[in-house]
């Protein structure tokens, strides 16, 4: 039987406490990679990483807030404290509150900004001088199909925010090639997380009717496209993204998804 390419790889993964970072977690120490969980709330945090150990993984929780850099630093070294180096970079933390446009107010556009965008930067940042060590360092960000393929009334702000995270692992790809570290995005459609279950069943049940596959994601179809590329096997891919939706973006017309 072939060994996983992660076996053996350290792994951090922010927004792991819960939702698709917790998936993403879940599923890299199914491959047997070592893996630091990273959220703010260290109750959940915690308590994640346990159930990763209690199936057999090899897993650790560290408080760390993406919006604070310092912080991030803190979360990489303990990692290669931890672990002795630091492979992949799972940069997923996310949050999408809603707001019309007409409503949308600066304090609401920032806070947005800050987590989805600047805490992209600062977990690369924070990151980079261990992921440069690594025989292959790699970056997954966690984008939506929301702003860089649809639109979704309420969410302008968070759409911005996940279009510009692609716009970043463009031009960081070229950047860090020459560390040999790639850097690509998954954009996940509807995925049932704590988060999307927060917007109410209305919401999942008008989403649902539109995905072809006819299912909500779960975080294990994220995870495994994460780890993809994160696979020593997806190491001539970069500052590409992969769409984990179900086919939700392709239909043409109501119709087209109605039988
Ligand atoms: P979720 O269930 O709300 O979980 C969010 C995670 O991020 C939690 O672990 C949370 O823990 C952490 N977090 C929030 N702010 C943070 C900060 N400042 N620093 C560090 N960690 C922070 O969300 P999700 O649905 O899994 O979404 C995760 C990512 O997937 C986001 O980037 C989102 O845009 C993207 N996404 C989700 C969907 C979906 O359908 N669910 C679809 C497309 C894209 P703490 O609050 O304790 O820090």
């Amino acid at each position: 039987m072939m060994k996983s390419s992660l076996e053996g790889k350290v792994v951090l993964v922010t927004g792991a406490s819960k939702g698709i970072g917790k998936g993403i977690a879940r599923i890299f120490a199914k491959l047997g990679a070592k893996v630091l969980l990273v959220a703010r709330g260290a109750q959940e945090g915690e308590r994640a990483a346990t159930e990763l150990r209690e199936c057999g993984g090899t897993a650790a929780f560290q408080p760390g807030d993406v919006t604070n850099l310092a912080s991030m630093q803190r979360a990489a070294a303990a990692a290669v404290e931890q672990y002795g180096g630091l492979d992949i970079l799972c940069a997923n933390a996310g949050i999408f509150p809603s707001a019309a446009l007409a409503d949308l107010n600066e304090v609401q556009w920032d806070a947005v900004f800050d987590v989805n965008v600047k805490g992209t930067l600062f977990s690369v940042q924070a990151s980079l001088p261990y992921l440069q060590k690594s025989d292959a360092g790699r970056v997954i960000v966690t984008s939506s199909i929301t702003g860089p393929i649809t639109g979704l009334p309420g969410w302008s702000h968070y759409a911005a925010t996940k279009a510009a995270q692609l716009g970043f692992i463009r031009t960081a790809a070229i950047e860090l090639a020459k560390y040999n570290v790639t850097i690509n995005a998954v954009l996940p459609g509807n995925i049932v997380t704590e988060g999307l279950q927060d917007l109410g069943e209305q919401y999942l049940n008008q989403m649902l009717a539109t995905i072809p596959l006819k299912r909500l994601g779960t975080t294990d179809d994220v995870g495994y496209a994460v780890a993809f590329l994160a696979s020593r096997e997806a190491g001539f891919i970069t500052g590409q993204t992969i769409v984990v939706d179900g086919g939700q973006v392709l239909p043409e017309s109501l119709q087209a998804v109605s039988n």
